[in-house]
């Protein structure tokens, strides 16, 4: 017998939950297994394995920096992202990202920490803000559920209050590159009450599901190198070659 107060919308959570935790179907493929993704699925993701160690950029195997970097170096000291936004990724992030699929969340994420777990822990994670119009739209943060198993691991806080977008920008991905290189400028700004509160920071990891360009990004780290923080990462799942 059902109690009615439980309500109706308890019941996808509940059911979940009752599910033994040790049987689970790969988020790819949904063979049954113990991990979010099967091995083999895991295997064939398209790792972004040599790239440009302050933009992500991927590059061939032995190549340090790309040339961009080489010849202005970013404000940024590092960027790490370990996957290519090629398919199967590109699902995996538009599924949450418009769909609402929340469980690919912890596996973006702990697919990010695994890769970043050798830098240490920054002083804390900031997720790039949503503007206020579309969080309300979505109802949650991509980036801000892609960084709490990171703030879990490293007992760093989630900053969701320092950086304020201040409008919405067009989704980067409709744009051309000339648009998408214009279109955030100016689109932040930092809470200087904020700042002023969380005392002298030394280094901030910036959370971000995908880097295009790299615009947006670069104007986080202006801001943040402006305030004088002086160890600024990227931390992405995935970049665009
Ligand atoms: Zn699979
Ligand atoms: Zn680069």
């Amino acid at each position: 017998m059902v109690n009615a107060r439980l309500g109706t919308g308890l019941w996808p959570h509940l059911v979940h939950s009752l599910k033994p935790a040790s049987r689970r179907h790969c988020l790819l493929c949904e063979s049954i297994g113990q991990e979010a993704l099967c091995a083999d699925c895991l295997h064939d993701l398209p790792w972004n394995a040599h790239h440009c160690q302050r933009c992500a950029l991927p590059l061939p195997a032995g190549a340090g920096l790309c040339a961009r970097c080489a010849e202005q170096p970013p404000r940024q000291s590092s960027a790490i992202a370990p996957l290519r936004y090629e398919f199967p990724v590109d699902h995996l992030v538009a599924g949450l990202k418009y769909h609402r699929h929340l469980e690919n969340a912890p596996l973006l994420g702990q697919l990010l920490l695994d890769a970043v777990k050798a830098q240490g822990a920054p002083d804390l994670l900031l997720p790039v803000p949503l503007h206020d119009q579309r969080l309300a739209e979505r109802g949650y943060n991509q980036a801000l559920e892609i960084a709490r198993p990171l703030a879990r691991h490293f007992q760093r806080p989630l900053e969701v209050r320092l950086l304020e977008r201040k409008r919405a920008t067009a989704a980067q991905m409709t744009l051309d590159a000339a648009s998408r290189a214009r279109n955030p400028r100016g689109a932040f700004r930092l809470n200087a009450a904020r700042l002023a509160r969380l005392g002298p920071l030394h280094s901030v990891a910036v959370i971000d599901d995908v880097m295009t360009t790299g615009a947006t990004l670069a104007e986080i780290a202006g801001l943040l190198a402006s305030a004088g923080i002086a160890d600024i990462r990227f931390w992405v799942v995935a970049r665009t070659p």
